[in-house]
């Protein structure tokens, strides 16, 4: 795509085991993505659907989350009998960007990844993990190489940090876009390496970062609160989205007439349809212009934009 039009990016946030390939390919097909952004948290280890996403013929970039290494706590050492993470992460490949830069000089874009399998807060999760994988051992050394990866993005591309989860420093009520929804007073349960990792790309003007993607922290609050704010522009315009829109499949029809024995038979929720959600991303010279969660219907062959919601609109 020439650099003078729109890029249109689509982020798939929170897969908690819902995807399709056949119909997530088709809801693509019709959004027409220059590059798809998963948040992680695909299932339970679920090497299924990472294959399945692997698969897809767009441009993408993955960062893994806590729920992808649910009960992997180290890598095991045996080649002939990986652990599902390490299976996750070969079948990524260059795609799983944690702690490393893609870049896309079609489209002028670069995607620097977070730290991986974040479960948010003050403290690392899968320690061991890390620091077998990244050397990584501490936060402080997770934002130093998060910074690493994003110096050097060429000076005319549109940086996007990915991670699973925000940054701390967006706010600590329990509707926030990193707030503790779980507990009554709320509280910031972005990662710290991540606000350091991007305070250290501003200082001096190293670097800018217009765009930080993330997921984990579910737009539907907890105990019925009510829903996420979603979007945050930041004092200097940096632009920080929450893809998790979970669940993101919606099935059509009449589910309460389902029957075991009715599973391969029509009534089967994809054969009726489904809505699914994505986070769209426009950019035009360099500047986000737009961002929406839209829901997209597939019923068989047919697609439409079954509804639309402006997070962000620009000039
Ligand atoms: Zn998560």
């Amino acid at each position: 795509m020439a650099s003078s039009s729109s890029i249109r990016i689509v982020i798939v946030g929170d897969v908690h085991d819902c995807w399709n390939f056949e119909q997530d390919s088709k809801a693509l097909q019709f959004l027409q993505p220059d590059l798809v952004l998963f948040t992680g948290d695909f299932g339970e280890e679920n090497l299924e659907v990472v294959r399945s996403v692997a698969n897809i013929q767009f441009a993408k970039a993955v960062i893994l989350g806590n729920h992808d290494c649910w009960s992997t706590k180290k890598f095991s050492r045996s080649e002939k009998d990986k652990d599902k993470v390490q299976l996750q992460l070969e079948c990524l490949g260059k795609e799983h960007v944690a702690y490393e830069r893609l870049d896309l000089p079609l489209i002028q874009v670069s995607v620097v990844g977070g730290r991986p399998f974040s479960v948010g807060g003050k403290s690392l999760f899968r320690n061991k993990l890390l620091s077998a994988r990244y050397g990584v051992k501490d936060m402080d050394g997770s934002a130093k190489k998060i910074q690493k990866a994003a110096l050097g993005t060429p000076e005319d591309h549109f940086l996007i940090l990915l991670a699973h989860n925000g940054p701390t420093g967006l706010g600590s009520g329990l509707n926030d876009i990193c707030g503790k929804d779980w507990e009554l007073d709320g509280g910031d349960h972005g990662d710290p390496d991540l606000e350091c990792a991007i305070s250290l790309l501003k200082e001096n003007n190293q670097i800018s970062i217009p765009l930080v993607v993330f997921g984990h922290m579910h737009k539907e609050l907890a105990h019925d609160n009510g829903f996420r704010k979603m979007i945050v522009v930041g004092t200097d315009n940096t632009i920080y989205l929450n893809g998790a829109i979970v669940p993101r499949v919606k099935s059509f029809g009449d589910d309460n007439k389902r029957s075991l024995d009715d599973e391969s038979s029509l009534s089967s929720p994809e054969a009726k349809g489904t809505a699914r959600a994505f986070t769209l991303v426009e950019l035009s010279k360099g500047r986000v212009t737009r961002v929406a969660e839209s829901w997209v219907s597939v019923v068989e062959d047919k697609t439409t934009l079954k509804e639309e919601h402006i997070l962000f609109e620009g000039n």
